[in-house]
Parts: structure tokens; sequence; C-alpha cells
């Protein structure tokens, strides 16, 4: 992680201020390398995947340098995809939140032209479009660059394997001459580099350099999970590791909050952990952990820096990290004073492309984590209420309860299993999910190869599908201890959020 503050990069105050409401705290590393160069107006060829911060690295610069009083298009950003036309358009409004006037219009295929039209005779000083879309309304006339400022090709490697090359030369032909260009690519493939070279004149390169190292006594382990379903997979894996202590990584402040929320809401001692928790604060959380009366903390990158507390048996990546070098810190809170630890990433399909890229740097291949089946989680579940409940059959309060439970079924003509279901039920009603009574249901996984439809982007052929419109600015107690699975409390929903 860069040790820079986003204030010290030279962004704009309402930029500024936006990013700091979303709640990132430091730049990433391809921010805090790319930023400088784009705000100085310079060309730039970006060697960054998805997942490393690359939209806000452009996103934010440029809309730096934006007249914001002219609704002349003065960004043009292409894609691949319209997902990713429509989350890039999403991103810019996001961080021009501050701005008084501001529209992002994001074009595409197999939206009707005439909405499209509409919007561009209107105004939008951003436009993200795919390659087709756009060459289309530049045809047309609908759209014009003459005022452009910057352009910006995102994902190039994937405009060529989706055969767009052709139409996105094309496209920068109609740029005016003195526009700022700057191209992202998680690879360079030679007719990539010939584009960068043909229109890139004085190009700075920046890349995120992956170091080598190997992460040992530290069995690292991947499980693939649609985006939605994070929360779900993180509840099952806290239910069925033995975790004696454990560090959960997030992207933002506000998500280390969220989160602890949640986990809270489940039966978990956990603490969140960001920069804006006072020094303080942090070292009565980082004591809380030691001993034990802690076991989670949710922490962002920056916040768990040089964190060494030996009892962290596991480390767990509830959002990728944005380079090796981060994801080698976090793993390394774990595995510490010669013991053992395990790392679970969560990677949702989008981000599958990280994984061979952080293979390499930490010289190991990860395996793949097995979630448990819904029969044998429930199974686990019987067992672990079970020696709950034994471990109450000797609570000094037995005696009297037996004794009023007796007398409420002699006067009732109950039997004792009647009266200990309905004390079941009774605590079902108050904390559902208390009980094992129902089968959880399998947890959606996504299947190698099967990226492409669920998620964000590449979705070939996406350009001519759908409709999307444009965007206008406007604790449990505990029992005995169960007899496995690490600090289970008496469950909740899964599902509950
Ligand atoms: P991208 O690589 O552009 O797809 O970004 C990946 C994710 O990281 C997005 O969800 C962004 O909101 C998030 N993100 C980008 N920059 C930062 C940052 N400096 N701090 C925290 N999160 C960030």
């Amino acid at each position: 992680m860069s040790t820079q503050s986003f204030a010290e990069l030279g962004l704009d105050a309402s930029v500024l201020a936006a990013v700091s409401a979303v709640g990132y705290e430091t730049p990433s590393p391809i921010q805090a390398q790319a930023i400088p160069i784009l705000l100085k107006g310079e060309n730039l060829l970006g060697v960054a995947q998805t997942g490393t911060g690359k939209t806000a690295a452009f996103a934010l610069p440029l809309l730096s340098r934006i007249d914001a009083s002219s609704n002349d298009t003065q960004i043009l950003v292409l894609t691949p995809t319209r997902e990713l036309a429509i989350q890039v358009a999403e991103a810019f409004n996001t961080y021009a939140n501050h701005f008084k006037n501001f529209n992002v219009l994001p074009i595409y295929g197999g939206q009707d032209f005439y909405p499209q039209l509409k919007a561009l005779k209107r105004g939008a000083q951003v436009i993200v479009g795919t390659p087709g879309r756009t060459l289309d309304h530049l045809r047309r006339g609908t759209l014009k660059l003459n005022n452009l400022k910057a352009m910006i090709l995102d994902e190039a490697d994937e405009m060529l394997r989706m055969g767009f090359i052709d139409d996105v030369e094309t496209i920068i032909a109609e740029t005016p001459a003195d526009c700022q260009r700057a191209l992202f690519s998680a690879t360079m493939p030679a007719p990539i580099r010939k584009v960068a070279q043909k229109y890139l004149s004085n190009a700075q390169e920046v890349k995120i350099e992956s170091a080598t190292r190997t992460v040992e006594r530290i069995e690292q382990f991947v499980l693939p999970v649609y985006a939605e379903r994070k929360l779900d997979a993180l509840t099952r894996i806290l239910e069925v590791e033995p975790f004696d202590a454990a560090i959960i990584f997030v992207r933002t402040k506000a998500e280390t909050v969220a989160l602890a929320e949640k986990m809270a809401a489940r039966g978990h001692a956990v603490s969140p952990l960001n920069g804006d928790i006072n020094q303080r604060q942090r070292e009565q959380t980082v004591e809380d952990l030691k001993r034990g009366k802690k076991d989670i903390i949710i922490a962002t990158d920056v916040a768990a820096r040089g964190l060494d507390v030996p009892r962290i048996t596991h480390v767990i990546n509830y959002d990728v990290p944005y380079d090796t070098e981060a994801y080698i810190h976090r793993v390394g809170r774990t595995g510490r004073a010669g013991r053992t630890g395990k790392a679970i990433l969560l990677v949702t399909p989008r981000e599958r492309s990280w994984l061979k890229t952080l293979e390499r740097a930490t010289n190991s291949p990860m395996k793949d984590y097995q979630l448990p089946s819904p029969v044998a989680l429930q199974k686990m579940r019987e067992e672990q209420f079970e020696s709950q409940l034994l471990g109450f059959t000797e609570d000094r309060r037995l005696g009297k309860a037996i004794a009023l439970l007796d007398d409420i079924a002699q006067r009732n003509e109950m039997d004792m299993a009647m009266v200990a279901g309905a004390l079941a039920a009774w605590m079902e009603t108050a904390q559902p999910g208390a009980l094992p009574l129902e089968q959880p249901a399998a947890l959606p996984v996504p299947v190698p190869g099967a990226r492409r439809s669920r998620d964000r982007h590449h979705r070939p052929g996406g350009e001519r599908r759908g409709h999307r419109p444009g965007f206008k600015k406007g604790g449990a107690s505990r029992g005995k201890p169960p007899a496995r699975g690490g600090k289970r409390p008496p469950r909740q929903s899964d599902a509950k959020r």
C-alpha cells in the first residue's frame, strides 16, 4: 500500500471530498502512480487489472481537470462491454458527487438510440461507451468530440480479444490531436503496444510490481463466490473454521464498520480497525484481540499494518487486495511466532484473473476452499446444538428449572418431551436460527468458465443486449464451547443482512 494520502496527490477539493465520503483510506498503488501523471495532462500506459482501483486512478484526476461549467463532452472512456461502461459511469457519478453540474452518460449497443440521442443532446461531460455504439454516434454526428480533453481505453486487451480494436482506432483518430490519452490493460499484447505507440506519444508507463515472495507456514485457499453472496460465504466460513482469532480484510473504512456490525449481530466478538480509529482505541482493540476479549478484527490494509498477534490463526480476504504486496502483508498477519496459519481469499468472477497473479507472486498455488455441503452443515449444526445443550445439564439453575417445569407438566398433563419442545420453540422464536431446524440452502458457487454470465463485464456480445438508462446527477450468550467449529455462537439466519 502507498503511504501517501489522497490529499497529497493534488486532486480537486470536491473530488477529494467525494473520495473521503466513499471511505477510501489511501490511494492504491496504481492510483498513487497514475494520478500525478494524469493530473499533469500527460499520456499514460497503465498495466493494471480489474480490482487494482484503476477506475479511480483515471476518473479522479480527469474529473479534477474538467470544466464543470461547460456541457461539452470532455472525457471519453471506451470499455469492452456495457456492464463495464455502466460501472465506470457509476464510478464517475460517485466521484463527481460534489459537482453542481455534472452529467455522465454510458452508451452501448442493445439500448434504443432515442434515449441516448436525447441525453447526448442535453450534453454530458463524460461519455463512457462501448466501441461499436460510440462509433455509430460519431458517424451520425450525434456525438461530438471536438472539445474532448481526455480519452481512456479501459481493458484494452479485452477490446482486442472481442474484436473491437479497429473501431477503437477509428474513434481515436476522431479525437483532437492534443487530447490527453491513457490506456489501461491487464496484459500488453503486441497489437495493444502498437496502438499505444501510435496514439499515446511520450506515454508514461505505470505498472504494479509483483515481487515474488514465498508465504511459508500459511495454507492458502481460494473460494470463488458471487459478489452478492460474500456475506453468506463469510458467515459459513466462520461457522466451520476452527479459528482462534481471525482478521478479515476489506477495502474501505465504512465496510470495516458495516461488516463488524453484521458479524456482531451473528454473535461474534468483533471490532473494526481502520485509519479513523485513534491510537488509544486501536491499542485497546489489539489488546482485546491478544487477550481473547475479541476474536475477529475487520480491518483495512493500512490499519492492519504491522499487526502482530500470535493468536491469529486465520486471515480472510473478504475483498481482494489491490496488489500482491498487500496480499503478502495481509496473509503475513497469521502464521506468526512460528505457528501455522490459514488464509482464505474470496474471489468474485470478475476478480478471477487476480488469482494467477497472486499465485505467481507467492510462488504457490492456492487450494480450492470447500464449503461443507448443506447436509454436512446441518449435521454439524445439530451436533453443535447438542453439545451446547449438554453444556447446560450441569447448570446450577437446573434443579429449580426442572421443579418448575415438572409442576407445569403435571398440572397440564404433558410429558417432559412436550415441555422441552415448547421451550425450544420459544427459544427459536426469541432468537430465530438458534435451533438447527431447517437444512441450510446450498451457496451458489460460480463455476470456472461461466464467469461471463453473472458478473459485471466480459459478456461476449454484451453490446447488443439489454437496456439500461443513462445517469443523471441528482450477541448472543454462549453456553459450553461447541465441540468443533471456531467461536460458534448460537446461530442466526445465514441470510440475515
Ligand atoms: P477497479 O479496479 O477500478 O475495478 O476497483 C476495484 C474496487 O476498489 C472498486 O469497488 C472501488 O470502489 C474500490 N477502490 C478503488 N480505489 C480504492 C481506494 N483507494 N480505497 C478503497 N477502495 C478503492
